[in-house]
């Protein structure tokens, strides 16, 4: 395994680290949930995503509960939770965004399911155009504070909206976000690569970047139709295969990457995560699964960096239809 600095904090993070979206509490029950925790840790992963929101407080009362089933040392791997959403079906106002109530609850409601003492990573799951964003620093850098919360950061905020956190912590002297949580991928590069460009020397900012296969895209899984064990086959996830499958090239782009895995003698997936791996404003690139042989393939994606050169990275934008 390779660690890379969040940022620019201390905290060294595994390249390659695992989230439970969508499976852990679905798909993903407990043994095979141990099985896959048990197996990134081995390879050395350090940094387990989860969100309250993910299964309703599920999907971490599950991690919760293998991580301390598998004595894992607290200081070998970090914990994050997200906070926003909600960890029920209809929240109240109380129970959802950013105010100072519901960032400290959900804090405290994390902690619990997850069964650990501090977070050590506490994100903002998304912007709350309901709570004033000053306030949103203020709840964060109480808990740093409090010692509940180690480093806390955003996911899917603007580049602006980052910034008037920053802007809010430096007048306040209140704790500053460390890192933020965007989508990036092949087939969506955009915000990490031009709307944040400012953001990584200003502010040190790091990444924990999801969905480096768009959901499974991006292995190929897709070319031939939807399989009924795979993701965009779950009856409640309708509207993100619509989403994707709905994006008239995605599969054209994912076409024209195949010629290029195949010449480098790697699968697709070892490719796309490879070429998040690549970009060094990357700090970690999480991983989802839903079967162990997911992970031993998608772990061998360090291994393929090095092969990268320039011309195999033109030849990708190419193939995705983008300038290098
Ligand atoms: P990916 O884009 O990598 O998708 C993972 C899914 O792709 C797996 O569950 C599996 O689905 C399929 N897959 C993975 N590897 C392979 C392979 N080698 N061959 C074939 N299929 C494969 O990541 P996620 O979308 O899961 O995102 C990763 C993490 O990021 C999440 O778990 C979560 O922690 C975080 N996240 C954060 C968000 C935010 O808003 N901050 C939003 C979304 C995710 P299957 O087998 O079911 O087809």
């Amino acid at each position: 395994m390779q660690y890379r600095r969040l940022g620019t904090s201390g905290l060294q993070l595994s390249a390659l680290s695992f989230g439970a979206w969508v499976t852990f509490g679905a798909q993903v029950g407990r043994s095979l949930a141990r099985q896959l925790i048990a197996y990134a840790h081995e390879r050395g992963v350090n940094f387990f995503d989860n969100a309250e929101t993910y299964n309703n407080g599920e999907a971490e009362r599950l991690m919760g509960d293998v991580l301390a089933d598998l004595r894992l040392p607290r200081d070998s791997y970090c914990v994050s939770s997200k906070v926003m959403f909600g960890a029920v079906e209809h929240p109240l106002p109380t129970q959802r965004g950013l105010s100072r109530k519901h960032v400290v609850e959900a804090c405290h409601q994390a902690l619990e399911r997850l069964r650990v003492d501090y977070l050590d990573l506490y994100l903002c799951h998304r912007p709350d155009p309901d709570t004033p964003i000053v306030e949103t620093v203020a709840a964060m850098d109480m808990l740093v504070r409090q010692g509940k919360v180690l480093y806390w950061g955003t996911s899917e905020w603007s580049a602006a909206q980052i910034r008037q956190a920053h802007q809010a912590a430096r007048l306040n002297h209140l704790t500053a976000p460390t890192m933020e949580q965007p989508q990036y991928n092949l087939l969506h590069r955009d915000r990490v690569e031009r709307e944040y460009a400012p953001l990584y020397e200003e502010f040190g900012m790091g990444t924990t970047i999801w969905s480096p296969l768009a959901s499974g895209l991006l292995s190929g899984k897709y070319l031939d139709g939807v399989p009924h064990d795979s993701r965009l086959a779950q009856s409640n996830y309708a509207w993100l295969r619509d989403n994707l499958l709905g994006q008239g090239d995605a599969m054209v782009k994912v076409r024209a990457l195949s010629p290029i895995a195949e010449r480098l003698g790697v699968s697709l997936a070892q490719l796309s995560l490879a070429w998040c791996l690549k970009n060094p404003r990357v700090s970690t690139v999480i991983l989802g699964a839903s079967k162990r042989e997911q992970l031993e393939e998608n772990f061998k994606a360090l291994e393929v960096v090095g092969k990268l050169d320039a011309d195999l990275m033109e030849a990708i934008s190419a193939a995705v239809g983008q300038g290098a």
